[in-house]
């Protein structure tokens, strides 16, 4: 029997120029007096966590300010965290400032204050134990200081295992966060090639929620059986929607006109929507691929990143396969891609003329060029060579796979990991 029921959950949200200044309040209404700040040291060095435990402070909070968070965390980096904030607790509650490093660091901290055991016996089996947290976890505040990656909405923790070399996650309903605090300001120093990177992961998180495979077409699940990623739904596709149509105008200038306040100010916005919507239906093949094209990066630098790190940021990584990966979705629900495109392109154009199957890789493919990303896998130092490790690395996202329109073998995979070797001319 066919699932009828889809559940839907996410943070409460506080939005705005001016909403971080407003944390000591939403913490007042929690009764919370002692409050853990999780960051990493990047953004420590800018000030904006100590701006926010000084209000703490003013309102007669008690704010310990750990720079504990990894980029990238790791199961050493995470128990390193948990055991920092384990010494200088009780506290009331956790607050994230930071990107998904951060509010991911602080999900792992706040699990293990509040339940026994170790971190692996939450990771995702099988490489963990896959348990579900006996005990509720503290109120979690989570401040976004990077557009895009939306863990301020969702329920992982993602990490990796380093003993294996494997990225993997902790998933539960109990890890998202309590509030999301989203102040566009804090963004306001980001690069070009920062919002670029970042806004291709927005459009990313919208396009795969909206593409996902349907909660309907699932089977039949009890209500203890229910995961926080249930597949393409009505609400969901709100948000997914609502998502594109904001990149649609102000990607672009985001990008190539920093100082834009209204364009980073929707970009937050549809950071926000886009996060609300696959932080309850999924993401698939884009981000599974993802893993692996970020997990086994030689020595790309990218630009507007710290030069001393090889590195495919996050976005750059689910971008590169992302017109390839939508090419092979396409048949699933083709009417939803072509949906997905115009809401993407309202402008329409020459494109719209030929095989169906081209257009939504060419809005991909076009808006990437013009931000300046890089032309496919090649261009961050992968060969053909290369095809069968990345496909092996994308093939273990199986909680990500498992959200794709259609059943993907290693050799789709494969297929499109190898088209994406160069996107265009
Ligand atoms: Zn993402």
């Amino acid at each position: 029997m066919n699932e009828s029921v889809f559940t839907y959950a996410a943070p409460r949200l506080r939005f705005g120029a001016g909403a971080a200044d407003e944390i000591w309040y939403d913490l007042d209404q929690l009764g919370a007096r002692r409050v853990l700040i999780v960051t990493d040291p990047g953004v420590l060095a800018t000030g904006a966590p100590q701006r926010v435990a000084e209000q703490l402070r003013a309102h007669g909070v008690t704010a310990v300010v750990h720079d504990s968070a990894h980029v990238e965390p790791t199961d050493a980096s995470l128990a390193e965290a948990v055991a920092r904030a384990g010494a200088d607790g009780p506290f009331d509650a956790v607050l994230a400032i930071g990107g998904g490093s951060s509010i991911d660091t602080a999900k792992a901290v706040n699990l293990m204050l509040t339940n026994p055991g170790e971190l692996m016996d939450y990771v995702n089996a099988p490489i963990g134990a896959g348990a579900a947290p006996r005990h509720p976890l503290l109120p979690l505040i989570a401040v976004p200081t990077t557009t895009g990656t939306g863990a301020e909405s969702t329920t992982i923790c993602v990490l990796d295992v380093l003993a294996l070399k494997v990225k993997t996650g902790i998933s539960h309903e109990r890890l998202r966060p309590t509030l999301a605090v989203v102040d566009p300001r804090l963004t306001a120093s980001q690069p070009p090639g920062v919002t670029a990177s970042a806004g291709m992961d927005i459009l990313c998180h919208a396009l795969e929620s909206w593409t996902a495979r349907p909660y309907t077409s699932y089977a039949r699940k009890t209500p203890e059986q229910r995961v926080p990623y249930c597949g393409a739904n009505p609400v969901a596709d709100m948000w997914a929607e609502r998502a594109m149509t904001l990149l649609a105008r102000a990607f672009r200038p985001a990008v190539h006109h920093g100082e834009d306040e209204t364009a980073r100010g929707e970009m937050a916005l549809a950071a926000t929507f886009a996060g609300l919507g696959f932080g309850n239906a999924g993401v698939h093949v884009p981000h599974a691929n993802a893993y692996p094209v970020a997990g086994q990066v030689r020595d790309f630098r990218p630009r507007d990143y710290p030069a001393e790190e090889a590195m495919v940021p996050h976005g750059m990584a689910v971008s590169l396969t992302a017109p390839e990966a939508f090419r092979w979705t396409f048949d699933a629900d083709p009417e939803r891609h072509l949906a997905g495109a115009r809401l993407l392109d309202p402008r329409g154009g020459p494109r719209w003329d030929g095989d169906p199957r081209d257009v939504l890789p060419g809005v991909l493919v076009d808006l990437m060029r013009d931000l300046g990303l890089p032309n496919g896998l090649h261009a961050v130092g992968y060969d053909e060579s290369d095809v069968d490790s990345l496909v092996e690395g994308a093939m273990k996202q199986q909680r990500l796979l498992a959200t794709s329109p259609r059943t993907v073998t290693p050799e789709d995979l494969a297929q499109i990991f190898t088209r994406s070797l160069r996107l265009w001319d």
